[in-house]
């Protein structure tokens, strides 16, 4: 943390764990912090009421780490059809028909970026999560690109260097528009994660409930034993007074009832206590646990990467025993085909299911128009 209000020429002055710190105006930064006292603390809530708490999961944390990502160097990836091995497509089926050669022409740049994120969902109890997703989008139309994402995660996977580099550049607005698409991206992703995790904890909640209910319940009729007893107790106490002849023996008695009657008060208010609580649903304990089981869900960028990736047409060469052709479908580095070929004679896309056929004058599909 100290290194990154060092790298934005911050004046830092330390007492302990409150740190008045001050950010140059011009400093490169959405952070706007003038003598600000920003306190170290395990949770927000401990920090002094003139003090800004800074914990992970804080306000301020929180902005620290968004800002120091959208102002850290982003890393930039260039793909190019020299950079990728093509998959043979699907619809070339059968021993006979072979793909001979697969030429990428490239017509232009898109670019995109895809931000890795870490993601943390947890209760402060006992439910946990933690994971790295990636979300990439379209820096055109900020539309996810769920494939390009999964490209890009295999190069930053890989310890050596990207293939090249992209010169791509971005202004602020941009990179903060395209992080939180990407941002949107991954929590549409994981939402069933969080689904699936708030339903666990919600049962823990209700079980919880269930056996502070439970306790109490027990706690009622505990106490209206003790109470029942000490009324017993009373009235013998009671009893003995009367027929008391001696006067020391009658004070040494009427004290014991006394005694006995204050407890029998407290005892009343702490069996009334419970009783409400009960009745009224425990109101109290109910929003503790559920508190104590409400998820936290934080997605915290760590990298971003422009990517900059060919498009263009790719021609997919086919030969049979006796003649040979040239099918060409619309092609993205990092995406994939974004077209299939179509048959000459009706325009079916050829698939898996409708496989190439081809003859000395046309290529057609084998179910669409088959021999
Ligand atoms: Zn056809």
């Amino acid at each position: 943390m100290t290194d990154y209000f060092d790298s934005l020429d911050a004046t830092i002055h330390k007492e302990g764990r409150r740190w008045e710190v001050s950010i140059p105006k011009d400093a490169n930064t959405e952070l706007s912090l003038d003598e600000t006292v920003v306190q170290l603390v395990t949770h927000p809530e401990e920090a002094d009421n003139d003090a800004v708490a800074l914990t992970p999961g804080s306000d301020l944390f929180e902005q620290i780490v968004d800002d120091a990502v959208t102002h850290a160097p982003i890393g930039s990836l260039a793909l190019t059809g020299d950079d990728v091995n093509f998959d043979d497509p699907d619809y070339v089926v059968g021993e006979s028909t072979e793909v001979t050669n697969q030429q990428l022409t490239p017509y232009y740049d898109r670019h995109a970026l895809c931000v890795l994120f870490d993601v943390g969902i947890e209760t402060v109890s006992e439910y946990q999560c933690e994971m790295l997703k990636i979300g990439a989008v379209d820096l055109a139309d900020y539309e996810p690109r769920p494939q390009l994402a999964q490209t890009c995660l295999k190069y930053l996977e890989q310890t050596s260097p990207p293939p090249s580099e992209g010169n791509h550049r971005l202004s602020d607005g941009e990179l903060t528009e395209a992080i939180a698409a990407c941002r949107e991206m991954v929590r549409v992703e994981i939402d069933s994660n969080i689904e699936d995790i708030r339903e666990k904890a919600t049962r823990a909640a209700s079980v919880e409930i269930e056996e502070y209910r439970q306790y109490l319940q027990q706690r009622r009729d505990e106490l209206r034993a003790e109470k029942q007893q000490l009324s017993e107790q009373i009235d013998e106490l009671s009893t003995a007074i009367d027929a008391a002849s001696e006067r020391t023996d009658r004070l040494k008695r009427l004290r014991e009832r006394k005694q006995l009657r204050d407890e029998l008060a407290d005892l009343r208010d702490e069996l009334d206590g419970v009783r409400d609580s009960l009745n009224q649903g425990m109101p109290q304990k109910r929003a503790e646990i559920r508190d104590r089981h409400a998820l936290t869900v934080r997605i915290r960028p760590v990298t971003a990467t422009i990517v900059t990736h060919e498009r263009g047409e790719l021609d997919v060469s086919v030969r049979t025993d006796d003649c040979s052709a040239t099918l060409t479908c619309d092609y993205a580095v990092g995406i994939g085909t974004l077209s299939r070929p179509t048959c000459d004679q009706c325009g079916t896309e050829l698939d898996a299911q409708n496989p190439v056929e081809i003859s000395p004058v046309k290529t057609t599909g084998r179910q669409c128009c088959g021999q």
